[in-house]
């Protein structure tokens, strides 16, 4: 159920409809947007005798919402979420495409300083690096830990970048939290429902990559579980599904990202990198993405990618990076959209 409000409906009113739907033993999400403010209800499992709400002063109508993902939808919500982060001008969702980039996992700091000061200076505003690592081999890196993610802390005061990080499991999360201004949840843990809940109760985004085998439904209801919670900053990512298709790692689904942002308010970004295995299709699969309106992209960008410690064979040079910046800037201004320059600060940090 949804309560929509009058446009001219006072803060006072908004307050007292959301505490009448809590008396009423659920949970009530006021999302303001730019005309007027509507009210998700969840946590009933039947429709509720409507009359309790729609006599109530500042309320224009209340409506049943018929899809199984409520707070995700277009329909709670018309306008495109933007998630914003104080002291940077980096975001998701608006104008400006959010691009993240920055090697799979953080290996030591001289790596992760290395990359992170050439992404930087190609104007990406967001470093990402793995610090807790899901490998298909228990023998296999598993990342640094903590360690990564003090290097990442490192990395964000020197360069002003935000950090991007994986959090692995429900014991690692808080950590995490600490560090990272994105948590990401990865794609092995897309329907990790207890984890999903639990980044629902932070107040901080979520960077949730798309289930290897899942639909769209399932994709959207995965971020309904986070928002379910109150936590209403959730960037959704597609990186590849498994399709029978073998010259690529994943195939990259660029479909989805008209078709989410069709139904739902939340951005979505690509990653090309994971979507394809291979270095050499991380830039048309990159320009594809663009020109199909993500609303940003997760690159995995290393120094020495031939001595990577995860994921090298998909990881690009910085050189290869810098062309990349140079050639969506062109395509994101052709569908209006814009790639922002470098910061003067970065060029100054690179010096
Ligand atoms: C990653 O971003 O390094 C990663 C492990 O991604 P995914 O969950 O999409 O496999
Ligand atoms: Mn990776």
């Amino acid at each position: 159920m949804l309560v929509v409000m009058q446009a001219q409906a006072t803060e006072e009113q908004v307050r007292a409809v959301c505490e009448r739907i809590e008396s009423l033993g659920y949970r009530a999400h006021p999302i303001p947007g730019a005309q007027r403010t509507a009210i998700g209800i969840t946590g009933n499992q039947g429709s509720i005798e409507s009359g309790m709400l729609d006599e109530m002063s500042g309320v224009q109508d209340v409506i049943r919402v018929s899809k199984p993902y409520k707070l995700v939808s277009r329909d709670v919500k018309e306008e495109s979420t933007v998630v914003r982060f104080p002291g940077v001008d980096g975001s998701f969702g608006g104008r400006d495409l959010g691009i993240v980039a920055g090697p799979c996992s953080i290996e030591s700091r001289e790596q992760a300083f290395a990359v992170a000061e050439r992404v930087a200076r190609a104007g990406a505003r967001f470093f990402r690096g793995g610090a807790y690592k899901p490998r298909t081999s228990p023998y296999a890196f598993q990342g640094l830990g903590e360690e990564g993610l003090k290097i990442m802390a490192e990395i964000r005061d020197r360069f002003g970048l935000r950090i991007v990080t994986e959090a692995l499991d429900y014991e690692s999360l808080d950590l995490v939290a600490d560090y990272a201004d994105v948590i990401q949840i990865g794609a092995r843990n897309m329907q990790n429902f207890s984890l999903l809940r639990r980044a629902g109760k932070l107040r901080k985004p979520v960077l949730l990559k798309r289930g290897m085998s899942a639909t769209l439904e399932e994709f959207l209801m995965a971020a309904e579980y986070v928002l379910s919670e109150g936590n209403y900053e959730v960037i959704l990512c597609e990186r590849g599904v498994r399709t029978f298709a073998d010259h690529t790692r994943n195939t990259l689904d660029l479909s989805i990202v008209p078709a989410v942002q069709k139904l739902s308010h939340l951005p979505i970004v690509v990653d090309p990198s994971h979507g394809t295995g291979k270095r050499d299709k991380v830039l048309p699969l990159s320009r594809a993405a663009v020109a199909c309106g993500a609303d940003g992209l997760l690159i995995e960008v290393h120094n020495d990618p031939d001595r990577a410690l995860s994921d090298g064979a998909q990881s690009i040079l910085p050189d290869q990076f810098d062309e990349l910046m140079t050639e969506i800037r062109q395509i994101a201004s052709v569908v209006h959209r814009n790639v922002q320059q470098p910061v003067l600060s970065a060029a100054r940090a690179a010096k």
